[in-house]
């Protein structure tokens, strides 16, 4: 991924503290892990005109970023308030919201639950039906597995 232009850079910066602040979630305590999303998430504005999440494979870009779940804030962080990348997370302890995700998702079994300090924040589209969710979330989990080594 190449380095991203200042521009933005800046317009990531601004937009993740206004999405932070909206959603009742805080940045890492550990910066570089916040500078290094905020990086990716520059560089796919430059390279692809949208904030693409820079924390999946994805076997063809362009085909994602019409798909638009994975644009940042994606839909996993729009339903759940779980972001995988751990730019938006619990201020105090630095560790993503797991309490709303499904208990065989990947990021209950690395985090076990963590419980949302503000949830009368965020969570845009917490009213999907359960049926919706889990379509969405196979569907997404399908489309993100690596091609096998060959
Ligand atoms: Fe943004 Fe979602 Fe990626 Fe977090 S996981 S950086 S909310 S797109």
């Amino acid at each position: 991924m190449n380095p991203p232009s200042q521009k933005s850079l800046d317009k990531m910066w601004n937009y993740a503290r206004k999405f932070a602040e909206k959603s009742g979630t805080g940045f890492s305590p550990m910066k570089e892990v916040t500078e290094a999303v905020i990086q990716g998430l520059a560089s796919h504005v430059d390279e692809l005109g949208k904030p693409l999440c820079p924390c999946n494979f994805y076997p063809d870009k362009a085909a994602e970023v019409q798909q638009r779940r994975w644009i940042c804030a994606c839909d996993e962080m729009q339903i759940y308030k779980y972001c995988h990348c751990l730019l938006f997370v619990r201020e105090e302890d630095g560790l993503p919201i797991t309490e709303y995700l499904p208990e065989d998702h990947e990021g209950r079994q690395i985090y076990g639950v963590t419980k949302d300090p503000t949830p009368d924040k965020g969570r845009a589209m917490r009213d999907r039906s359960d049926a919706d969710i889990r379509a969405w979330y196979e569907e997404v989990a399908a489309a993100h597995e690596e091609p096998a080594a060959t």
